[in-house]
Order: C-alpha cells, then structure tokens, then sequence
C-alpha cells in the first residue's frame, strides 16, 4: 500500500487588521491556506504574540491531527486557560478546521457530522447604551428583516440600582419591544453591568416584556451568584462570551443558565465550542454562539451552528458601531454567504469554513493595522464602573 504523503503546515502568519482584529493564515507544504481569528478585544497585539509561540510547535506538523494539536497546544505548555491562550488556540483551530475542510473537500459542518438545519436564525446588536438611540436602531434592524435584536440594558450601573435606573433599563427594553411588536425578539445584555442583587430586582421586572433571554448580568467572577440569578429570573439567563473552555461551563450550567454563548475566538474554536454545545445539550441548555468579530470568526460559528442540534441563535455583527471604517464584508472575496434573507443566514456548501478570504484586502490593512481598546467608564464619582 501507497504510504500517504503527509502533509505539513509550513507557515504561519498573523494579520492585526482594522477595525480590531487579528487574523491568522496557516499555509501547507501543498499550498492549502487555512484562516482562523485569533482575538481578544483590545489586546490583540498579545494574542498574536501567543500565536507566534505556538506556531513553534505546529511548524512541520500534520495540519490534519487537529485533535492532537488542541491537547497539545492548550496544555503542552503546563499553564494552561485564560482569554489569551485560548483565544490563540481558538484562531489556530479554525485555521486547521479550514484546511481540513479544504483537504477533504467538505464544509466543516460535514465533518461534524453533517448538518442538522437548513438555515441560522441570526441576530444584530442596536447598542442601548444611550436610551435615544433604542427606537430608531430597532426600526433599522425590523427594516433589514432581523427576528431579532439585542440590545444593552443600561449605561454604566450602580451595585444597588437605584428606583430610576431600574425605571431606565425598563424603559430602554419597554421601547424596543414597542418597535418589534411581538413577532420578534429581543435578547438583553447586561455586559456584567449589574450586580446580583441588582438582577435578582431587575430582572422579574423585565419578564413581562418577554426577553428571549438576559446574558451576563454579572461578571465572570460573580459566576458562584447565578444559582440565585436564576432563581429569581423567569427571564432565561445567558452567559459565556468570556469563558473559555467547557470547564468554566459546568458551574453556570449546574447553577441554570439556559443559554451558553461560548465565543468561536475566544473558547478554544471549533473543537472546543462543539464540547461545550454537547455538554449543554446534557441540562437541557442551548446554544448562541458570542460573535462580534470579523468574518473568519463568523464563518466558525455557522459551521457550529449548522451542525449542533441544541443550538438557538447566532449573533453577529455586519455593521455594528464598534467597525468605524471597515466592515465584515471587506475582507471576503464574495460577501454571499453572509447575505441574509428573512434574518437567516444560509448553509455553506464550500469546502472548510465556506469563505474565501481576500488575501490582498487582509494585507494592505495589516499595513495600517490598528490598537483598538474598549472605553474605561468612571461613575460619576470618578471610580471605575464595568463596560
Ligand atoms: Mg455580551
């Protein structure tokens, strides 16, 4: 028998590209081109740093045995987790998945096991950070034939809301559902804005305007309060775009949270976010796959989606404020795919993640590059309050 040539991943770059982002290109000694997205929000320049470390080991290797390379790359290195890791493992993995789609000749959905939809469900972000903009972000997206939205429930907010801001986040939810009427849905992000004693007075306050869900009401480190969250919300509670691995999923997941929003960037890519969907189906939990990054990131998610039976929605983020300048669609040789009809996205039948790239548009824009950071918000009496 013939021995198969294997083939070997011969190069790997990375691209820090506007608006925020960073992409990575893996090559192989065939000439197979894999692109994943390596990224954490506003500090990008250290996961590209984490991605140049780890492409030490995957030089030369098999680019096929993705499997391998995750265990190798998220604990070969004795520390292990955290959003930089794991969000560069994230990249390298979509990257792999992409080359063996290619190699293949198959969707990464395929070799997932084949799809289990013929369309996603997807949603758009309309802000909520200023209360003015709430109705005439809503009607845009009810324009573009959205089913659904999600918006912020608040600026920034006190520990223990006081009776007006609670009135506000009200109100903010109060106007979008008057826009949307009831033939769509609104899901709310509380961005771990909110205390838990904050949710357990908002949220029932919020279920009589029916939000399909309220992800995050408090930051990652306050997970150990969901269990009372959950209790005290007949809203269902979503959470999960920074968590990063199927580990920190148990306890929200024990505690009730009906959602898990891992991100395809940030949670150890498509390997991972197909454990962690698999670990939700367990208690019953969906999931809505965090995406408000580029293409690459995206196009992961879709193929997650299209391949996992307890998968709810898709976030992401065509012309979202946060892309002053560039969007999505410029870096894509054909925007088609992410064309959507009826606020759903279609299945992609092209090998791997079922974009192509724009090599070109991704390297005049490393050029410019970028160092995007989140705002720091201060309370009115100067202390730091949470983004
Ligand atoms: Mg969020």
């Amino acid at each position: 028998m013939a021995e198969r040539h294997l083939v070997k991943i011969d190069r790997i770059e990375t691209f820090l590209i506007p608006p925020r982002w960073l992409f990575c290109r893996v090559e192989t000694d065939e000439g197979l081109i894999g692109w994943g997205e390596p990224v954490v929000e506003g500090r990008a320049e250290v996961v590209r740093s984490a991605v140049d470390v780890l492409a030490e080991y995957l030089i030369g290797e098999d680019p096929l045995r993705i499997e391998q390379h995750w265990q190798v790359l998220t604990k070969g290195g004795f520390y292990r987790g955290g959003p930089v890791l794991s969000s560069a493992v994230a990249g390298l993995d979509q990257a792999l998945w992409d080359i063996a789609g290619q190699a293949y000749g198959a969707p990464v959905h395929a070799l997932l096991g084949g799809p289990v939809r013929d369309r996603v469900r997807i949603y758009s972000w309309i802000g909520g950070d200023e209360p003015g903009e709430v109705a005439d972000a809503a009607a845009a997206q009810v324009a573009a034939g959205m089913t659904a939205i999600k918006m912020n429930a608040s600026g920034r907010l006190t520990a223990i809301p006081t009776s007006a801001e609670v009135a506000d986040v009200v109100r903010r939810v109060a106007t979008a559902r008057e826009v949307l009427g009831e033939d769509r849905d609104i899901a709310v992000d509380f961005h771990g804005r909110a205390s838990a004693a904050a949710a357990r007075r908002i949220l029932p306050e919020l279920a009589p305007l029916r939000p399909l869900f309220v992800e995050e009401p408090v930051v990652p480190e306050q997970s150990h309060r969901l269990p009372d969250i959950v209790t005290a919300s007949p809203v269902p509670i979503a959470t999960g775009e920074r968590l990063f691995g199927r580990h920190e999923f148990l306890a929200p997941l024990q505690a009730g949270v009906a959602v898990v929003q891992p991100d395809l960037s940030h949670a150890g890519g498509i390997s991972e976010v197909r454990r962690i969907a698999t670990m939700a189906e367990t208690f019953g939990a969906v999931l809505a796959p965090h995406c408000p990054l580029g293409p690459i990131s995206l196009a992961a998610s879709l193929q997650v989606a299209f391949a996992t039976p307890n998968f709810l929605i898709q976030e992401q983020s065509i012309g979202i404020h946060y892309h002053e300048g560039s969007d999505l669609l410029d870096y894509l040789v054909d925007p088609e795919p992410f064309r959507f009809v009826d606020g759903h996205l279609r299945r992609p039948e092209a090998p791997g993640l079922g974009i192509s790239i724009d090599e070109a548009a991704v390297r005049a824009a490393a050029r410019a590059g970028h160092t995007w950071r989140n705002p720091v918000w201060r309370h009115d009496d100067g202390s730091f309050a949470e983004w």
